[in-house]
């Protein structure tokens, strides 16, 4: 094999229309936005990679224009020239030249192991150390903060077969009247799927104790990261009470948080996202800590789109268990794609794509249409960070 040298990185930011406006606490989008990183080797093969984040930086820091400035400005300059397959070094370069900034290395790397797969001729999973599934049944977020709407969607996507769980974002209202809009749609799909809920650190440890017994009379299955990111105390606390498994997402996002959460006994399930945890390597990393403290997985989303779900699915196609599924719903909430073939989708699961490395490509046209007017940014825009007094979001 000749040696894969890195000869240019390329960093595109796009934004696509959402099929439905999605609100995320204080704020609500109509678009995601992402970066599409092409990597390119001496020999002309290509690598695709994506780095997205639903509505700016609320929840890690990052933006997609924090993405592209650091992987133009910092990440490039130290990786061209170098061998692809040499990644140990080059996630080791990247970490000496910029201290965090997980969704943008994220990104490239998904990029290097597609650039990889391609070359080899093989998909990503074979690389990664093979398959176990070929599909991830996902659950279906319920996102717009208005209970009869919410409980006449799920049951129009039971209807036509497009889902079998489903996710409601919660916590930005007030406490009883939204546990009340939780507990109505959830007896509306009672023994026709399971809901979760999802507050994202918006409750204290005295709302979550009221909340959880009333959530859990109903039927919610599980609840995700109730208290803030940094109190593992409180959740080992609540988990002690809780009769449905506490899902630690925000909390979790290196082998440290990892091992914190293990030692104090929290974290019945664990939520893993490419993106927070920096790539594939390190999220590989963060779930072996969690198996081996006896916690379960789950494969959260960003609200990626096909080209970021292929590569979310390449890699959740090799973990050993996801009792749950997971959420990788970004290609159904966004109303255009940008691949030729975008990922698909049978009775509420994502299908594994064929193909060497993340096994999607993209559509050069769809790319051109939209990638982002230079002279304006998301905000100017109006897509995606429109203030809403709102109530919750998909995904993240
Ligand atoms: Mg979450």
């Amino acid at each position: 094999m000749t040696q894969l040298i890195i000869r240019d990185i390329e960093t595109i930011i796009v934004d696509l229309p959402l099929r439905r406006l999605q609100r995320f606490s204080a704020l609500a989008a109509r678009s995601q936005s992402l970066v599409v990183i092409r990597v390119q080797s001496g020999d002309g093969v290509v690598g695709i990679g994506e780095g997205s984040i639903p509505s700016g930086p609320w929840w890690g820091g990052e933006s997609v224009e924090t993405i592209k400035t650091i992987i133009d400005s910092y990440l490039t300059p130290v990786l061209v020239g170098q061998c692809a397959t040499d990644m140990t070094t080059l996630r080791a370069r990247m970490d000496e030249v910029a201290f965090g900034n997980s969704f943008a290395k994220a990104g490239v790397e998904m990029a290097l192991w597609d650039l990889i797969g391609n070359t080899l001729e093989q998909p990503l999973h074979a690389l990664l150390g093979g398959k176990v599934r070929d599909s991830l049944a996902v659950a279906w977020p319920l996102a717009t903060g208005d209970r009869q709407q919410e409980i006449d969607e799920a049951l129009g996507k039971l209807e036509a077969g497009e889902a079998s769980a489903f996710k409601l974002k919660m916590g930005a209202v007030e406490l009883k009247k939204d546990v009340e809009r939780a507990c109505d749609v959830t007896l509306a799909l009672r023994e026709k799927a399971g809901v979760r809920v999802d507050p994202n650190e918006r409750w204290t440890e005295v709302d979550a104790l009221w909340a959880l017994p009333r959530l859990s009379e109903v039927g919610v299955e599980m609840i995700e990261q109730p208290l803030p990111r940094c109190d593992l105390d409180g959740a080992v606390r609540l988990q002690a009470r809780s009769p449905m498994p506490i899902m630690l997402d925000e909390s979790i996002r290196t082998t440290r948080d990892m091992l914190e959460a293990a030692k104090k006994g929290a974290g019945a399930l664990i939520s893993l996202k490419l993106m927070k945890s920096g790539g594939i390597v390190n999220s590989r990393a963060v779930a072996d800590v969690a198996l081996a403290a006896g916690s379960a997985l789950y494969m959260g989303t960003f609200l990626e789109s096909s080209l970021g779900t292929a590569g979310n699915m390449q890699f959740c196609s090799t973990l050993p268990q996801l009792p749950l599924g997971g959420e990788l719903v970004g290609p159904m909430l966004i109303a255009d794609d940008i691949t030729e073939e975008p990922v698909r989708y049978v009775g509420g699961a994502l299908q594994l794509p064929p193909g060497n490395g993340i096994g999607v490509r993209i559509d050069e046209d769809k790319l051109a249409a939209y990638r982002r007017d230079r002279s304006r940014s998301a905000i100017a825009m109006g897509s995606s960070c429109a203030q809403a007094p709102a109530s919750a979001g998909a995904g993240a």
